[in-house]
C-alpha cells in the first residue's frame, strides 16, 4: 500500500493514472478487472470506515481526502488523470466531491453504480425519500415484527418506536446500540440465499422489512422471499447525484476507459 504523502513512482510512457473511489463489489471488481494493465496506475481508496476491510487488488490508500481541496491535492499531487466514483448508491457526499474536483482539474469522472431494485408484481413496497418518513410508515402500517437492515449507523430514528419488535440486521455490531425497548441484533455478511431469506422472515414472524435500495445480487434475496410471503418492504429511495456519466456494470466503465482515458496496449 502506497500512503498519501508517498510521492508517486514515476510513470512509465503513455501510462495514465486512475482513481477509483470504492468500498463496493464493483469497486473491487474494477480494481481487479484492470490488475493486469500495464497501461494504467490504478489507485483504489476506502473511505475506511470498516475495522478490516477487504483489501482492493493492487494498489489502495484508506481514509477521506479533507473534502473537495483535499481530494483535489491528492489527486494533483499523485498525477491522476480520470475518477471512477464507485461507491455505495447510499453514500451521500463522496460522489459530489468527486464531481466538484474533476471539474476543478478537468478531469474525466465516471460513476460505476448497480442499478436500483425495481417493484414486482405482487410486491408490497412503500418507497420512501428519508428515515423519518420510514418510522411514520410503521406507525401507520401497524408493523409489529421488523427486520431492520439500514446499516448499524442509522438506527437510531427507530428507536422511537416502542410497539415494534426489532431484528436488526449488521455486518458488524452497532456500537453504541440505541435504546431500542425491544430488539435483536443478527450479525450477517451477504450474499443471502433465498432458502435462508424464507426461513428468516417465516421463523421470526416478520411482517415488515425496511431497508435502502442498494441494488445489487447479494442482498436481493430478502425481496423475492417477502413478495413469496406477503411481507411488506419500506424501502428507501436513492438520493440525487451529480449529473455524470454513468456505467452500470464492470465492463461498461472499462468500455468508458477505453474511450476516454487509455486503451489496453498489444
Ligand atoms: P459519504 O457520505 O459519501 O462520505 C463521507 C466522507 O467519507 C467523504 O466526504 C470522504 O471524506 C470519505 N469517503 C467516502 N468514501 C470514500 C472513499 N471511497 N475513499 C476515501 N474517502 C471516502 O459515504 P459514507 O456513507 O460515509 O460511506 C463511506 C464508504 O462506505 C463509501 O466509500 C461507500 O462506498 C461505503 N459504503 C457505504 C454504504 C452506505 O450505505 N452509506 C454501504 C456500503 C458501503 P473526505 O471528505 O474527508 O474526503
Amino acid at each position: 500500500m502506497r500512503t498519501d504523502r508517498s510521492p508517486p513512482e514515476p510513470l512509465a510512457r503513455g501510462v495514465r493514472g486512475l482513481l477509483i473511489l470504492g468500498g463496493t463489489t464493483e469497486g473491487y471488481a474494477l480494481a481487479e478487472a484492470l490488475s493486469e494493465r500495464s497501461d494504467l496506475r490504478v489507485v483504489s481508496s476506502l473511505a475506511g470506515r470498516t475495522e478490516q476491510p477487504r483489501r482492493p487488488c493492487g494498489e489502495y490508500r484508506i481514509g477521506g481526502f479533507g473534502g473537495i481541496p483535499g481530494l483535489i491535492d491528492y489527486l494533483r499531487a499523485q498525477r491522476l488523470d480520470a475518477v471512477i466514483d464507485a461507491t455505495h448508491p447510499f453514500a451521500a457526499t463522496m460522489g459530489w466531491n468527486a464531481a466538484a474536483a474533476c471539474d476543478a482539474l478537468g478531469l474525466p469522472l465516471l460513476r460505476l453504480e448497480r442499478p436500483a431494485w425495481q417493484p414486482q408484481p405482487g410486491d408490497d413496497w412503500q418507497q420512501i425519500d428519508d428515515w423519518p418518513a420510514a418510522v411514520a410508515a410503521l406507525q401507520r402500517s401497524g408493523a409489529r415484527r421488523v427486520l431492520l437492515a439500514v446499516g448499524r449507523q442509522e438506527l437510531a430514528p427507530f428507536a422511537a418506536l416502542d410497539a415494534v419488535s426489532f431484528l436488526i440486521r449488521a455486518v458488524s455490531a452497532p456500537r453504541p446500540l440505541p435504546a431500542f425497548k425491544d430488539a435483536r441484533v443478527l450479525l450477517a455478511r451477504g450474499p443471502f440465499t433465498l432458502a435462508d431469506e424464507r426461513a428468516l422472515l417465516a421463523d421470526e414472524r416478520i411482517d415488515t422489512i425496511v431497508c435502502k435500495n442498494s441494488g445489487g445480487a447479494a442482498t436481493a434475496a430478502k425481496l423475492r422471499a417477502a413478495r413469496e410471503l406477503g411481507v411488506r418492504v419500506i424501502m428507501r429511495q436513492r438520493a440525487p447525484r451529480p449529473p455524470t456519466t454513468l456505467a452500470t456494470d464492470v465492463q461498461a466503465a472499462l468500455a468508458w476507459l477505453d474511450t476516454n482515458v487509455s486503451k489496453p496496449s498489444d
